[in-house]
């Protein structure tokens, strides 16, 4: 039905991500499953569930991962900017809630339940502070989810004015270029923070923005001894924080206005133009449509 264009996309197509080709690329699709005719999202990996890694929790990095709109094309489509797609055993497959526009679920395998696993490892939002780096796509979420889970204060950090003045429709209580008072939970997706935040004691740094290679950041180990801090990265997801995505997105999360974040859309022919405009508008997402 749809699939949104998201930044590992124009990575790719940059070449500053590396990637089979030829390739069918996008992975933020949400379909009609032709054998039931429902509307449906699925995960963006499908992983074999038996291997160490499955049975430890991490399927997302199961040792024989597939990811869709990452794979080299030998036969059955597997990326989203294509008419069908073809979904493999160990795909996560999910109605979707009724009334939700394309335009909100179609990130809803990407950024949303990547930001669900986000404050699945942070642990208890409800009354902490919190400070989210980068106000992309998983920034914004993670403001809204966080302030639907609430926080007591959000902070949102980037150096972009507009992404800011759009952090205060998704539940952020302030908006800054750059520092931010100490904070009990940060999330960076920035990928760009070049110290760690500062911390309260018990507090959490969360990093799931940092996907390209990136200078190393200075940790003050007394500091984390003393502050009994935890870092926690996040790749993907896990099945069940999927589940998560939708559910918010169908409760809390229709507050928030995630469908403008997609404001233009494109027909499958023209995704070479939608690409371009992706590339230069740098809009949160733009749609492409068969
Ligand atoms: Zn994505
Ligand atoms: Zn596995």
């Amino acid at each position: 039905m749809a699939c949104t264009v998201c930044g590992s996309d124009l990575h790719t197509l940059a070449g500053r991500r590396a990637a089979p080709a030829p390739s069918i690329l996008g992975h933020e699709a949400v379909g009609i499953e032709v054998a039931t005719g429902r509307r449906v999202t699925w995960s963006i990996m499908a992983c074999c569930g038996e291997c160490d890694r499955c049975r430890r929790g991490m399927e997302q990095k199961c040792e024989r991962l597939f990811k869709y709109g990452h794979a080299a094309h030998t036969g059955a489509p597997s990326g989203g900017l294509s008419e069908l797609i073809v979904l493999r055993p160990g795909t996560t497959v999910l109605e979707v809630p009724e009334g939700l526009a394309d335009e909100v679920v179609c990130p809803a395998n990407c950024a949303t339940a990547t930001v669900a696993a986000c404050l699945r490892v942070a642990g208890p939002v409800r009354g902490r502070t919190v400070l989210v780096q980068g106000a992309g796509l998983l920034g914004l979420t993670a403001a809204a989810m966080a302030s639907a889970a609430g926080a007591a204060a959000v902070h949102v950090v980037d150096p972009d004015g507009e992404r800011r003045a759009l952090a205060g429709q998704f539940g952020a209580t302030a908006a800054e270029a750059e520092g931010a008072p100490a904070v009990d939970i940060a999330f960076e997706f920035s990928g760009r923070s070049t110290a760690m935040p500062a911390l309260r004691v018990g507090g959490v740094w969360v990093l799931a923005g940092a996907v390209f290679s990136v200078p190393p950041v200075a940790i003050d180990p007394e500091a984390m001894v003393r502050g009994l801090w935890r870092m926690e990265g996040v790749h993907n997801y896990r099945p069940e924080d999927l589940g998560a995505a939708l559910r918010f997105l169908d409760g809390a999360g229709r507050r928030f206005p995630f469908a403008a974040l997609a404001p233009r859309s494109f027909a499958l022919a023209e995704v070479n133009e939608a690409l371009e405009y992706a590339a230069a508008a740098r809009p949160v997402r733009v749609m492409i449509r068969p």
